[in-house]
């Protein structure tokens, strides 16, 4: 057997590279299209909170809470990223500064294995893309049923 470091799996999101291609490479290349390309863009809001759950390095306990609420609420009771905006802003006046997103207790990463990463989003085209990205999006809201939120922190 050979060692082969370069193929080693993301630690967080468990999605082998392709190539020379890392999960990250992929987000920003999705971020590039998304901002440019409103066909790409249309799902902006799927991309996010997907990327951000299987990546919890970035978010706190709390946040990465918060995330999957917000994944949940585009998702499956169909919010605009809009009306999300708008609900943002109501909660953060009658709950200034209740927690941060980044800051405070680290999230951690959960055990099980994702079901579908980044790496299944093909580029090709606006259509194949959106669809690429709400199968992977709900792929990572089925998976997360499962998590114990308040668990989070156990190993
Ligand atoms: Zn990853």
């Amino acid at each position: 057997m050979t060692q082969r470091d370069e193929v080693l799996p993301c630690l967080e999101c468990g999605a082998l590279p392709a190539g020379e291609e890392t999960c990250t490479d992929r987000y920003h290349a999705c971020m590039a299209l998304e901002l440019t390309d409103p066909g790409y863009g249309a799902v902006h809001h799927f991309t996010v909170p997907a990327y951000m759950l299987q990546h919890p390095s970035h978010l706190s306990t709390d946040g990465w809470r918060a995330m999957a609420q917000i994944l949940h609420e585009f998702l499956i009771e169909g919010v605009s990223p809009a009306r999300m905006r708008q609900l943002i802003r109501q909660q953060q006046k009658t709950q200034p500064k209740s927690f941060s997103m980044v800051k405070g207790e680290a999230a951690e990463r959960p055990s099980f294995t994702w079901t579908q990463t980044i790496m299944a989003v093909r580029l090709d085209d606006p259509a194949t893309y959106c669809t690429d990205v709400r199968t992977w999006a709900e792929a990572v809201h089925h998976d997360i049923q499962h998590v114990d939120l308040t668990g989070l922190n156990q190993r």
